[in-house]
């Protein structure tokens, strides 16, 4: 049961390319780690799976749906796949709990009441629900990334991208992040995450998947992984 099918996906900005051709697909429940050097396509290549940036050949399916440029299959699609970034990307002005909030109540029509009760259970989810009506600059930086995977997940997604989530991050607070990541695993969420962090990558992924050149040039479970120098 694949989640995810890429076939031979390009991309390029201007005359550069950035992505060269890459064809995985991701099975429902798996955990794929994405590594590699700087530039080698990495965020290109999960910003592609949710039309953050569009490619210009190849094919990519999304839970059954195809990545084109129908808006409604790309509305379907970011419904369906929850993004979080090195910065946490909240709205300043908003409440915790609002940041939460807003795109259950704008665009799955959820009653204000209903979602407001569903932002807490995610706030209790990832630890934090002490928070909901601090705005995030009152937060620390692993809180704030709390917010922004429990605001992913108020949509209900399928699938969770990260991009670099521990990043920014100082050394507790990253470990904060990685056990909220580490949760989501063991619920058998869908998950691609671009990290650095290798004890993540060996204690939690099924595959690593490395990018150079904008080409993936291995992919393979942790254990062969590691011990394939
Ligand atoms: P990684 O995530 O592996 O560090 P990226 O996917 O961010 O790499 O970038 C891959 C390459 O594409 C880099 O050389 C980067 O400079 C280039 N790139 C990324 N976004 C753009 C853009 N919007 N315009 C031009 N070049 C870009
Ligand atoms: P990250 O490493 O977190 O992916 P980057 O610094 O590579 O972030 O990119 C930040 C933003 O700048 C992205 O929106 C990316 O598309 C854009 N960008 C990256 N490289 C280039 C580039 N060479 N020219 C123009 N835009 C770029």
């Amino acid at each position: 049961d694949n989640i995810i099918v890429c076939n031979d996906v390009h991309k390029w900005f201007g005359n550069f390319h950035a992505l060269r051709g890459i064809s995985t697909t991701v099975k429902r429940g798996e955990v794929v780690v994405i590594i590699g050097p700087s530039g080698s396509g990495k965020s290109t290549f999960i910003r592609t799976l949710n039309r953050l940036e569009q490619h210009q050949r190849g094919e990519i399916f999304v839970d059954g749906i195809e990545l084109s440029n129908d808006v409604r299959n790309v509305d379907a699609i970011r419904r369906d796949v929850g993004m979080v970034f090195q910065s946490f990307n909240l709205f300043p002005h908003l409440t915790v709990l609002r940041n939460i909030t807003l795109a259950p109540i704008k665009v799955r029509k959820l009653p204000a009441r209903e979602a407001e009760a569903i932002a807490m259970e995610l706030l209790e989810r990832v630890g934090i629900p002490e928070q909901a009506d601090k705005y995030p600059a009152q937060l620390s930086g692993g809180q704030q990334q709390r917010v922004a995977i429990a605001r992913a997940l108020a949509m209900q997604p399928n699938i969770m991208l990260f991009d670099e989530p521990t990043s920014a991050l100082d050394p507790e607070m990253i470990k904060e992040v990685l056990e909220v990541m580490h949760e989501l695993a063991a619920s058998h969420m869908t998950i691609l995450a671009v990290t650095h962090e290798l004890g993540f990558a060996r204690e939690v992924a099924d595959r690593i998947v490395m990018f150079d050149e904008g080409q993936i040039v291995e992919d393979q479970p942790p254990d062969e992984f590691f011990n394939n120098p």
